[in-house]
């Protein structure tokens, strides 16, 4: 790819998707499917400036719907390879920033091509890693590549950035710089996605990377890192470390020569990174730039005007989808009293079709993550029970393989500041609030911390405009369900406590990436 090529890219559009009801698609993942778990087990290294390490303690991945079954076994990084970690990126860092903005877009390109080329394959390890379903694991592949293939543009656009007016007499250029060494710190639930989006936007952007993927998600990122290489990442440009958020997270949060931290976690996890990159260290040089992508109590209002089927559905597949792992999901439902009942009664008839099952075998749910999710759910559940009415569900589901299940759980007549009502689950339960009026319904939706998703189903124009502009989200949906972003069309980040409104897939995204260097030249 020249230069040419790259400045005449097609315009971005999203990745298509699957249609796995196609016998032939089918066929495709499944076969896929058997030779993915034909390699299931290997063994990864770290990998800090070229060099592969070994250490003593291991990571092992394992497949939530039959934890016996390993995925992946990784060395686990800590707070003593900070410092090497750092060394490397900050020598690859010397020559890294000096490339051309073409070059970097012309190697992200390369990346994309490479996963476009086994993209089935990793939707197949992102069913066996983390219990995504098809269709998930396919939006996740997708989304990865909308990503990459985004900000290799946005790249390009930031280069052509010109000052708001030229001085007369002078000529004057705004030119988009790299920060330096960025820790990139991702969470499982999107572990393909995120943790590619976040890395790429760092590199594309002429910065370095030390990566640590989550413990619980590590094989995903080994695998998109065996693919940088393949693309000709030079070393260090990308330091791979996974391994635990207490022992190298913090080190690597805390490390005096990090220039940024781009996150996506939790509020607690966020919140202490915020504090921790506050702090200035000796020999530190700089303000520390935190990304910072949290938590959400996502809600979806129904208004009494709103087409019901469709908002009985958008519930159903926001709250459910992916077992509720998703910062977006649905997790409290508010809805106007004249139709509540009707309402609740066709929510559960519809969450009840839910199937669960091994997401190898593409059931809409599988097995939720871990075993502490399994406990934290279930500590809800239990919390849930003296505070609202269980419609359905409330049970951890048994399998053979000993899976992470737990049944779809719907509580109804859950007061506005319960608990369930207020923190933040990530896991398959919902609250219904009943609401006397839109008005009363748009003021519990923003009576939370956080202020991530939310959606409104209503037929009335005037209640849309002003859920428009009082919904306090940083994503808002109307008349469609409160998950699935799209990149470009839906910049994604929230309010409040949900983060610092980053925007991923945004056109202001690069930015946070980069620092503004003005140039004034007297002529
Ligand atoms: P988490 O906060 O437990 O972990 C996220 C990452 O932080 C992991 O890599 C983890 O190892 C690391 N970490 C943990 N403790 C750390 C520490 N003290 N210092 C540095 N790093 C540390 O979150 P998770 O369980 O992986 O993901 C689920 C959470 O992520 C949910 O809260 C969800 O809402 C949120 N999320 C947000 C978005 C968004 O775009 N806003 C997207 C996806 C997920």
């Amino acid at each position: 790819m020249n230069t040419s090529e790259i400045t005449s890219l097609p315009p971005f559009s999203n990745h298509p998707y699957f249609d796995f009801t196609d016998a032939e698609v089918k066929r495709r993942m499944q076969q896929t499917l058997a030779e993915v778990e034909n390699k299931l087990g290997l063994e990864y290294d770290l990998v800090i400036g070229g060099r592969r390490v070994k250490t003593a303690e291991k990571i092992l991945s394992i497949n939530p719907a039959n934890p016996s079954q390993v995925v992946g076994r990784h060395q686990m990084a800590e707070a003593e390879h900070a410092d090497d970690a750092m060394t490397a990126a900050l020598k690859a860092f010397e020559s890294w920033s000096r490339t051309t903005v073409a070059e970097r877009v012309e190697f992200v390109l390369r990346v994309s091509r490479l996963l476009e080329s086994r993209y089935m394959e990793l939707c197949a390890w992102l069913t066996f890693e983390a219990g995504k379903n098809w269709a998930e694991a396919d939006a996740d592949v997708g989304e990865c590549i909308d990503f990459l293939e985004f900000y290799a543009r946005e790249a390009l656009r930031l280069d052509q950035a010109e000052t708001p007016i030229k001085f007369p007499g002078e000529r004057n250029q705004l030119r988009y710089v790299p920060l330096g060494v960025g820790a990139v710190i991702p969470p499982w639930n999107f572990p393909l996605a995120i943790m590619a989006g976040m890395t790429m936007a760092a590199v594309v952007t002429g910065n370095t990377v030390i990566l640590k993927p989550s413990v619980d998600s590590p094989t995903i990122a080994a695998i998109f890192f065996s693919i940088l290489e393949e693309a000709g990442l030079p070393d260090g440009v990308v330091n791979f470390c996974p391994g635990a958020g207490p022992g190298f997270g913090r080190a690597i949060v805390a490390h005096p020569q990090t220039r940024f931290v781009a996150f996506t976690g939790s509020k607690a996890v966020g919140l202490e990174i915020h504090e921790s990159a506050a702090v200035t260290r000796p020999g530190q040089r700089f303000i520390k730039r935190t990304i910072l992508e949290l938590g959400g109590k996502d809600a979806i209002i129904v208004a009494e005007d709103c087409d019901l089927d469709a908002a009985v559905e958008g519930v159903a597949v926001s709250a459910f989808g992916f077992n509720g792992q998703k910062c977006s999901a649905c997790s409290r439902v508010i809805v106007e009293d004249s139709i509540y009942d009707v309402f609740c009664d066709r929510l559960r008839e519809r969450v009840a079709t839910i199937q669960q099952g091994p997401a190898v075998e593409n059931f809409y749910a599988g097995a939720l993550i871990n075993q502490i999710a399994v406990d934290r759910v279930m500590k809800y559940i239990e919390i849930g029970k003296g505070e609202g009415r269980l419609l359905l569900g409330g049970d951890k589901i048994e399998s053979e393989t000993n899976g992470y299940y737990v049944a779809p759980t719907i509580f109804a007549d859950v007061a506005p500041t319960a608990r369930i009502a207020q923190e933040e689950i990530f896991g398959p339960v919902l609250a219904v609030i009943r609401a006397k009026s839109f008005i009363q319904a748009l003021e519990i939706a923003n009576n939370t911390e956080y202020g991530l998703t939310g959606a409104v189903y209503s037929k009335s124009p005037e209640r849309l405009e002003l859920a428009s502009r009082e919904f306090q989200v940083g994503n808002l949906y109307l008349n469609r369900k409160c998950t699935g972003a799209m990149v470009g069309a839906h910049p994604f980040g929230g309010f409040n406590m949900s983060g610092t409104d980053s925007k991923a897939g945004g056109a202001d995204y690069l930015l946070l990436f980069t620092q503004a260097k003005s140039i004034a030249e007297r002529l």
